[in-house]
């Protein structure tokens, strides 16, 4: 089942065809075989010398070729002119020309990254400006072949735990409790690892998931290039343990401060409360952003994240139309990573993850 899941999973970005992962399950065809040779033959094309913004006044000395300046979130300049009229050329950028290196530059570079096989984290440095000025550039296509996301860290089980076997993302709910004996895949102590400049990470050990860190990092960077700062993480992951002190606590406070019986006063936590198990917090994947000292919800970080969190990855996981459906109140601080196609196909179709899942998924043994 193994070698079956891991085909599912690879394939499942051109979403249209995911009807096709159970036939290539059943039948254990390679269906992801050919995205290897892509890259090889990319690798073997010889590129020409990269046209770049001032590196063209510079005579090119061939034996020792001239790299071009690293270009990120909040550059500006003609190199970043000529970076977005390469990338309009190509048709991964639509906005103006405007030497601006903000969000609608920064998921340009992803998407060019993530439709030509390297590692999407927006910036261009050495590998992604040689591919894309040489002849070997792909353009963009509208149903992409999927490529990874992010570069594979070696582990013997490539399955993540917070994935499906189908590779969709690991729903965790009130009826879908966290599977027994979960265990994190690799976890980054955020307050060590993450930019402080970016972003404040209101408790000292909060731990999240690398891949979903990364992701929220450049999603933050790009809110900060459009002139959005002043985040802070105040929730991360989760262990079963801390959920069912945060669950006591208010249990407790229902009790001693409002006067209600136990049984009413569980019956009220678990309306704003995840019972132990049942948090998505578990994964690893979910952060509560959040502005210091103000309440989120109708701030310019709140609305900035609702429109572009899609385009990093992320999904704005509890919503008050879809209440009914996720079992949770509307949250406006609350956001999962899922990958990038995930979370632009549910954005898109604007369904709930629970209503993304049963369309899309495959049923395993
Ligand atoms: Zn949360």
């Amino acid at each position: 089942m193994s070698r079956s899941s891991k085909n599912a999973k690879t394939f499942f970005g051109t979403l249209v065809l995911v009807a096709l992962v159970a036939v290539s399950a059943a039948l254990g065809l390679r269906v992801s075989s050919t995205l290897p040779t892509v890259r090889e033959e990319m690798a073997r094309t010889p590129s020409p010398t990269p046209v770049y913004g001032s590196v063209m006044a510079v005579t090119p000395d061939p034996s020792q070729p001239t790299l071009p300046p690293t270009l990120r979130s909040g550059a500006t300049g003609d190199a970043v002119k000529n970076l977005q009229s390469r990338l309009k050329n190509l048709g991964y950028y639509t906005a103006e020309i405007d030497g601006q290196f903000g969000s609608g530059t920064l998921q340009a570079v992803m998407l060019f990254q993530t439709q030509n096989g390297i590692q999407a984290d927006g910036i261009v440095g050495p590998e992604t400006s040689e591919l894309l000025f040489s002849t070997a550039a792909r353009p963009m296509t509208v149903t992409a072949t999927p490529m990874p996301t992010a570069a594979p860290t070696p582990r013997p089980e490539a399955r993540k735990p917070y994935e499906r076997e189908d590779g969709l993302p690991l729903v965790v709910n009130k009826s879908q409790p966290l599977p027994d004996g979960y265990q994190p895949w690799d976890l980054v102590t955020m307050n060590s690892y993450c930019d402080s400049s970016v972003v404040k990470i209101k408790y000292r050990d909060t731990k999240a998931e690398r891949e979903a860190v990364d992701a929220l990092m450049t999603m933050l960077r790009a809110a900060v290039a459009d002139g959005i700062t002043n985040w802070q993480i105040s929730a991360a992951y989760r262990t079963v343990k801390y959920q069912k002190q945060l669950f006591d606590n208010q249990v407790n406070t229902y009790i001693n401060k409002n006067g209600l019986s136990r049984s009413k006063a569980i019956e009220a936590t678990r309306k704003t409360v995840a019972d132990p198990g049942t948090s998505e917090h578990h994964l690893g994947t979910c952060f509560d952003i959040t502005v210091p000292g103000v309440s989120f919800k109708g701030t310019k970080q709140h609305h900035w994240l609702e429109e572009h969190c899609w385009d990093y990855g992320f999904i704005l996981r509890y919503t008050e139309e879809k209440k009914n459906i996720t079992g949770f109140l509307a949250e406006a601080w609350h956001y999962r990573y899922v990958g990038l196609e995930h979370a632009k196909t549910m954005q898109r179709e604007d369904l709930c993850l629970e209503e993304y899942v049963q369309r899309y998924g495959v049923e395993f043994e």
